[in-house]
């Protein structure tokens, strides 16, 4: 019980920002490994100083390439610090349309779920109708 960081948050709250935090880290070396493996190893030696696996300047350098899969990460990279700012703000989790607590492990699956189960199928039923 060394973490202090997780002050103020729930057990399950902890929990699903360690999930988050382990697909962000996955996500990284994803990154990474795109990064160096289509642009080459000498970009490598240029951020393999930098301890921090969250080097922001792979994103620009990605994205200066112009490889889509930049502009796919970078999103997905921006909703991950968003459910990350929610848990702390203890928003995370929480059906947006009817205040219940989304299960646990339909956020595992889909992090960024922001309608529990229930306002889902309402949701889709709704969209499926034809709109004619
Ligand atoms: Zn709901």
């Amino acid at each position: 019980m060394a973490k202090k960081k997780n002050e103020g948050l729930s057990a399950r709250q902890i929990k699903l920002k360690e999930n988050l935090l382990e697909r962000k880290r996955k996500m990284w070396n994803e990154l990474r490994e795109e990064f160096f493996g289509k642009l080459g190893r000498e970009y490598n030696s240029q951020f393999d100083t930098s301890n921090d696996l969250e080097d922001l300047s792979i994103l620009d350098a990605l994205e200066d390439t112009g490889l889509a899969v930049a502009d796919i990460k970078k999103k997905q990279l921006e909703e991950l610090d968003e459910s990350l700012r929610k848990i702390d703000e203890g928003t995370y989790g929480v059906c947006s349309n009817c205040g219940t607590e989304i299960d646990d492990g339909r956020l595992k699956v889909e992090p960024f779920a922001e309608l529990c189960v229930a306002c889902k199928k309402e949701s889709e039923q709704g969209a499926k109708k034809p709109t004619l």
